[in-house]
């Protein structure tokens, strides 16, 4: 509910989110429908939506303000009327008072609810939720803010769905990285027939391209499980060694686990991508077990005066060259202590392109501290430092390119991890 998302100003990410955890339990969605905040139109959807499914689920529109419709629209179509809840109301107020703060008298319409209709409770809000019938139709409504929305869909809707117990859905995702959709097709072969059993599809989206193996029908839900791993064991094998993880896993958090395990540490030293690497490690929960921190080094002034780039590596090959990426990568990893150092410069465009080097070339450069030798010895042996420096060619979008190098960069310290050697890591990336 809402006009940003009819508007197109925000996207409807509650959508994406609540599709994909009733699909995780055996529920396939029948329709999205956006509505702006307008009492007839979300009147209208809500009578023709229940009209013809079990369940709708609805977020959105359970603010305190005029635009805040969905209360009104959900009693409207059900053709019921508001009542306060007083457990509600006590809950609203309790919020207020616990950040010590007045409740404004605007925010007395989010204790209201139809009156055959059931309030829930919102621990991180104002808005509780409702639970209502219109017809023979459950409706959930939930708040809009995803970080409201998403623990009340876990404790009020997942646990009432009701599935067909002959049927069974079972789902495997693999994701991959360094080798593109058509290449990950022709790998799978057969498998992605469109009649096969379990299905296995493609979808990729920043450079990582997932494989989604999905079983649904009348075998019992083990025999289910049992193909999808079956299929998912021959998928992986076909897609080896650009498999980097499964299911909710990521390139940065298998990276990371990667890295407690092996009890190592990791800085990196950014040019191109202004520290999107660091961004997509800091993302992720419990990083600073691993992630010492880094450098965005924009300049060549700071390349030099930062990490100790020597200016001739910089006159003689260019910013953009292995000389340059391997000195950054030395440079962070001698200044943090760091066991491994991961270095991007590269050329995100849309200008500075040259023939030689056009928009979208990129060196990645990845250093490690020998395994197995005291601290004193590294220091002394620089020349035993692991090196692996190779360059990328990422297309010519400037937001793609700087996503990619930093995948890159991750999926060259993974397969290093992995021990997974790193000459198979296609320089080619998808356009
Ligand atoms: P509301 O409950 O309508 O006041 O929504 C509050 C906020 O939740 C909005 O301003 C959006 O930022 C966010 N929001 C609402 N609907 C969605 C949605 N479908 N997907 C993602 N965010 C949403
Ligand atoms: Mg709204």
């Amino acid at each position: 509910m809402g006009d940003e998302l009819t508007l197109g100003q925000k996207l409807d990410t509650n959508g994406k989110w609540i599709a994909e955890r009733l699909v995780d339990r055996g529920i396939v969605p029948v329709e999205h429908v956006t509505v702006p905040d307008d009492m007839d139109a979300t009147v209208a959807a809500l009578r023709r939506l229940a009209s013809g499914v079990d369940l709708i689920v609805s977020s959105g529109g359970l603010g305190p303000t005029a635009d805040d419709l969905t209360r009104h629209a959900v009693a409207m179509a059900g053709d019921d009327t508001l009542i306060e809840d007083a457990g509600a109301r006590d809950q609203i107020e309790r919020y207020f008072q616990e950040r010590g703060r007045e409740m404004p008298t605007l925010n007395l319409v989010q204790a209201l609810r139809p009156s055959r209709a059931r309030s829930l409770r919102n621990d991180h809000g104002t808005a509780p939720g409702i639970c209502a019938k219109i017809g023979g139709c459950d409706v959930y409504c939930l708040p809009g803010p995803p970080r409201e929305m998403t623990p009340m869909f876990l404790t009020y809707v997942a646990p009432s769905l009701r599935t067909d117990s002959a049927r069974s859905i079972a789902i495997r995702t693999l994701h991959c990285f360094g080798i593109g959709e058509s290449d990950i097709a022709a790998r799978l072969g057969g498998m992605m027939d469109r009649a096969r059993s379990p299905l296995v599809g493609t979808t990729a989206s920043g450079g990582v391209v997932s494989v989604r193996i999905r079983y649904e029908g009348n075998f019992p839900e083990s025999d289910a499980q049992q193909l999808v791993d079956e299929s998912a064991r021959r998928a992986s094998q076909a897609c080896s060694p650009f498999v980097f993880g499964s299911g909710e896993q990521s390139l940065p958090s298998v990276v990371l686990d990667s890295l407690r395990r092996h009890g190592q540490t990791l800085a990196v030293a950014e040019s191109c991508t202004g520290g999107m690497l660091g961004e997509m490690i800091t993302g992720v929960p419990g990083s600073s077990d691993s992630f010492i921190g880094g450098w965005i080094t924009y300049s060549n002034e700071m390349k030099m005066r930062e990490l100790g780039v020597i200016p001739v590596l910089i006159s003689t090959h260019g910013a953009v060259s292995r000389d340059v990426a391997t000195s950054m990568a030395a440079g962070a990893l001698f200044e943090s202590g760091a066991d491994h150092a991961l270095a991007i410069t590269g050329i995100a465009g849309p200008g500075g392109g040259t023939e030689q080097k056009p928009v979208g070339t990129v060196w990645v450069a990845l250093v490690s501290k020998p395994p197995s030798t005291s601290r004193t010895e590294r220091a002394q042996a620089a020349q035993t430092l692991m090196v692996d420096a190779r360059q990328f060619r990422m297309g010519n979008d400037r937001q793609s390119i700087r996503e990619w190098s930093s995948r890159a960069a991750l999926m060259m310290l993974w397969m290093r991890l992995a021990g997974v050697a790193v000459t198979p890591l296609l320089r080619q990336m998808p356009d």
